[in-house]
C-alpha cells in the first residue's frame, strides 16, 4: 500500500432510509430531515412542522423510544408513525467500569460492527467521547484504531445514539414533574474515540446538529470539540457547518517526525496546516484551538521540540494539550518520562500558552486516548504492516 492510499473518504455509508417498505429511524435526522420524511410519509405539510416539535422533543428531550407513549399526538397518527417509522439506537454490548469512574461502552451497530464510545466524569461536568467510523483509514502510527482498516463510516443516528444510549446508562433524561437538575452528567462531548471525523463529514455534521439543537439534547457549540489529524480541505467546511470547538491531532515539530507519526501529514504538511488553523477561529467564530501532542520517548519531547512548537503556532489562540502516550499491546513507542514531560510543558506555558497534561483515564479498561479498538477485528493489520506505513 503506498502512503497516500489510505488517504479516501470514499468509503460505505449505511443508506439512511431502510429499503422499500421498511421504516424510517428518526434518531439522526436534522429538523428538515425528518419534516420531509414525515411529509413523504403521509403527514400534511400544514402539520408536519407542529408535529415535528412535538416529536423531536418526545425523542431528544425525554428520551422516550415508543410512539405510544406521545400522549400529545392523537392515537392515529401514533399508529401512524409507528408504521413507517422507529426511534433506534445502538446497542451497547458491554459496559465496563474503571477503578477512576470512566465508563467504556463497546458498541454494536447495523451490520454487527462495534464501536467504543467513553465516558469521563468529572466534577460538575462529564465528557463523552464519541467514535465516528468503524476503524480509520489512516493510519498513525502510535494509534490503537490506526491499526484497524477501516470498515464504514457510522451514520448520524449512530453517531447521536451514542450520546443517547450513555444518557440511558446514567440516567439523565428529566423525569417529569421532578426539579429541574442543572448539573449535567454529559456535559462535553469530544470526537476523540474511534475514526477520523473529517473523513465523514456529512454524518458528523448533522449529527451534531442534532446533539447542538436548542431543543433537545442541547449542548451548545462550545462544548463539543471535534479532534482532526490534519484534513485540511475539510477544516474550514468544519467551521462553516459545524462551528464547534476544534482540536488538532499535532505530535511533531517537523514534517520528517509527523509524516511517520501522523502520516496524512504526507499529504498536507505542518505549514499547510497551520495556514488552515489561522482562520478556523475566525471562521467559526471560537476562541482557541487545541493542539494535541502526544508524548513518545525519544521520539518528539525534547525541549528543542518544545521551543520549535510554540514559535510554530505563534499567532494562533491555542491551547496545547500534552498527552502521555498510552500503550497498547504491540505499540512501537515507550511513554516519555513524566520529568520530560513536565519540562516540555514547562517551555510551552512559559511561551504563554496552556499546557494541560492529560491525565490518563481509563487505562485499566483500555478506555484512555488512542487505545479504543472493538473486539471485531476482522481486517487486522499486522504490526509488520503498520511499521512499514510509518516507514519505521
Ligand atoms: N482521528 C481523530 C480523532 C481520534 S484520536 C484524530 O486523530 O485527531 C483522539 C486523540 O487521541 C488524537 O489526538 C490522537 O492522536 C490521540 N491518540 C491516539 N493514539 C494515542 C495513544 N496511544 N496515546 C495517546 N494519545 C493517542
Ligand atoms: Fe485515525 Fe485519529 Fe487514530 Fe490517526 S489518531 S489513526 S486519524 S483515529
Amino acid at each position: 500500500m503506498t502512503a497516500t492510499a489510505p488517504i479516501t473518504q470514499d468509503v460505505l455509508t449505511l443508506p439512511r432510509k431502510l429499503p422499500e417498505g421498511g421504516k424510517v429511524n428518526i434518531v439522526g435526522l436534522t429538523r428538515e430531515q425528518l419534516r420531509a420524511a414525515l411529509i413523504a410519509a403521509g403527514t400534511p405539510e400544514k402539520q408536519a412542522k407542529m408535529r415535528l416539535g412535538q416529536i423531536w422533543q418526545w425523542v431528544y428531550h425525554w428520551g422516550v423510544r415508543d410512539f405510544a407513549v406521545m400522549t400529545n399526538l392523537a392515537k392515529d397518527y401514533r399508529a401512524f408513525l409507528a408504521e413507517h417509522f422507529t426511534i433506534e439506537i445502538p446497542e451497547v454490548v458491554s459496559r465496563q467500569v474503571s477503578a477512576d469512574g470512566t465508563r467504556k461502552y463497546l458498541v454494536r451497530i447495523a451490520g454487527g460492527h462495534e464501536v467504543e464510545t467513553v465516558y469521563i466524569p468529572e466534577e460538575n461536568r462529564g465528557t463523552l467521547c464519541i467514535s465516528s467510523q468503524v476503524g480509520c483509514t489512516l493510519t498513525c502510527s502510535f494509534c490503537h484504531t490506526g491499526t484497524q482498516k477501516l470498515v464504514r463510516n457510522l451514520t448520524a443516528g449512530e453517531i447521536v445514539g451514542q450520546v443517547m444510549l450513555a444518557r440511558d446508562d446514567l440516567g439523565e433524561w428529566p423525569v417529569p414533574g421532578a426539579p429541574k437538575d442543572e448539573t449535567r452528567l454529559v456535559s462535553n462531548v469530544v470526537l476523540m474515540g474511534m475514526g477520523e471525523p473529517l473523513y465523514n463529514f456529512d454524518n458528523v455534521r448533522d449529527a451534531m446538529q442534532v446533539v447542538m439543537d436548542n431543543e433537545g439534547l442541547t449542548l451548545s457549540r462550545r462544548r463539543i470539540t471535534l479532534s482532526t489529524s490534519g484534513v485540511v480541505p475539510e477544516i474550514a467546511r468544519a467551521a462553516e457547518e459545524i462551528g464547534c470547538l476544534l482540536a488538532v491531532s499535532f505530535h511533531a515539530t517537523t514534517d520528517e517526525v509527523r509524516d511517520k507519526l501522523v502520516p496524512i501529514n504526507k499529504r498536507w504538511n505542518i505549514e499547510t496546516l497551520l495556514n488552515t488553523l489561522r482562520d478556523y477561529p475566525r471562521l467559526s467564530n471560537s476562541e482557541r484551538i487545541t493542539f494535541e501532542y502526544v508524548m513518545l520517548k525519544g521520539v518528539n519531547d525534547t525541549d528543542a521540540d518544545a521551543r520549535r512548537l510554540v514559535k510554530l503556532i505563534s499567532g494562533i489562540p491555542a491551547k496545547i494539550n500534552l498527552i502521555p502516550f498510552n500503550e497498547w499491546p504491540g505499540a512501537p513507542y515507550e511513554r516519555s518520562d513524566w520529568e520530560r514531560i513536565e519540562a516540555f510543558a514547562d517551555i510551552v506555558y512559559k511561551a504563554g500558552y496552556a499546557s494541560p497534561i492529560r491525565t490518563p483515564r481509563g487505562e485499566d479498561i483500555m478506555a484512555a486516548c488512542g487505545q479504543l479498538k472493538s473486539a471485531t477485528e476482522r481486517a487486522r493489520k499486522s504490526s509488520k504492516e503498520i511499521a512499514a506505513e510509518a516507514g519505521l
